[in-house]
């Protein structure tokens, strides 16, 4: 018997608790999911990972009870799930599932509608509560909202599948492989959307995936788990890419763990190159032997620290017996530059994207560094 005594031992910021949980479909079958520990604290988004059939589905769907584990317990909130009644768990449970889950039958106002109606909602609260949400997702409700899922691309019914969800202004989010049905561009974009509302709504969720890239770029923290819903270990992204704590974690992780990290990897000011800075005003003869004894090709240009743009040695060899010719005259812009707080990966696909070799790293006005393709190596190896 559980007491209330009991039930108040979770700590406040603990929204999700499993405590020894243990599911076996059939009585003599191995476990699918293997006494299984694990918190989820307020407002983190924890990503479950792993191959197929390690139990993943399972460990979420014990948490609205659509699975009742065979032993342990799960606290959802401060309340042990199994003596929740289940309707009200769910109430305090949106649940997301590929493409949705939509019913086709019924429009899409309606189907974000459908918890208010159970609850009982007046239907003007309601209305204005669907028009709110399709726009938090992106879909205008004039436009889409009396449509039926069918009508709709696989991006927008997921879209709906979120709103939802969230309709009732739930706590907690179960989310399994949400994004899994939509094309690789529009996941990209439906997983940028998803963090921001997750992170501006406060919201706590747990996430089934089984594309890591997917989980290094939306989690806090990562569980990886083997067959039998063992946890292998959960991190965050960072460590989990850098210290894998197992074989079994390196393995899933793939030799290409170098490159996953770049995702979860910022850009350090001490990585960046500090190339030969040059200023508009000054002489083509002076630049041009600054620059040969810096050793580059080029310089970047700087008119009272605000970046102008960069300057190639060639044309100010050419130049260099002229006495008017100056910096600024062959001065040229950076096609992109790139914010000091993205990420190595935005920088690197940045850099990919136009023809010059190094990129103009920029603390708001202020000019740090380049970075290079050798800036992109130092920084990926180190830790590892
Ligand atoms: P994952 O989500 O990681 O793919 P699942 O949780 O779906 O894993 O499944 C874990 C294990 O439990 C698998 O071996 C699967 O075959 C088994 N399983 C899942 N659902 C059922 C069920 N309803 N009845 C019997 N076995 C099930």
């Amino acid at each position: 018997m559980i007491t209330e005594g009991e039930e108040q031992d979770t700590r406040d910021d603990e929204v999700i608790r499993f405590e020894g949980v243990t599911k076996r479909y059939g009585r003599h079958d191995s476990p699918a999911v293997g006494h299984l520990d694990l918190a989820v604290t307020r407002g983190e988004l924890v990503a479950l990972v792993g191959p197929s059939g390690c139990g993943k589905s399972t460990i979420l769907r014990m948490v609205n009870r659509l699975v009742e584990p065979s032993a342990g317990r799960i606290v959802v909130d401060g309340r042990d799930a199994a003596h929740t009644d289940v309707v009200a768990l769910r109430r305090g449970i949106g649940y997301v599932i590929q493409a949705g889950g939509l019913l086709p039958h019924r429009t899409i106002r309606q189907n974000v509608a459908t918890v208010p109606r159970l609850l009982g909602w007046d239907a003007d609260v309601t209305r204005r509560r669907v028009d709110e949400l399709l726009e938090l997702v992106g879909l205008d409700g004039w436009a889409h909202g009396d449509r039926y899922p069918a009508q709709l691309s696989g991006g927008q019914q997921q879209r709906v599948g979120v709103a939802r969800a969230l309709a009732a202004d739930p706590p907690v989010l179960l989310m399994d492989e949400p994004f899994g049905a939509v094309d690789p561009v529009v996941r990209d974009r439906l997983q940028s959307e998803f963090r921001r509302i997750q992170q501006e709504l406060g919201k706590t969720v747990l996430f089934v995936t089984h594309d890591l890239d997917e989980a290094v770029k939306l989690a806090d923290r990562i569980a990886v788990f083997s067959t039998g819903g063992v946890l292998e270990q959960i991190a965050t992204p960072t460590t989990l890419l850098s210290e894998p704590a197992s074989e079994f974690v390196v393995d899933f992780i793939g030799s290409d763990r170098g490159l996953r990290r770049l995702a979860v990897t910022p850009i350090r000011p001490e990585d960046l190159e500090r190339p030969l800075v040059l200023a508009p005003a000054d002489g083509a003869a002076y630049a041009a032997t600054a620059l040969e004894l810096d050793g580059r090709a080029w310089a970047v240009v700087l008119d009272h620290g605000r970046l102008l743009g960069w300057v190639a040695r060639g044309p100010l060899l050419e130049q260099r017996g002229s006495r008017s010719a100056r910096v600024g005259d062959h001065t040229r812009r950076f096609p992109t530059t790139v914010a000091a707080r993205e990420t190595l990966r935005s920088a690197f696909s940045a850099l990919l994207a136009q023809e010059l070799r190094f990129l103009p790293v920029l603390d708001g006005e202020e000019f740090l560094g380049v970075l290079t393709p050798d800036v992109v190596h130092t920084a990926l190896r180190r830790d590892l």
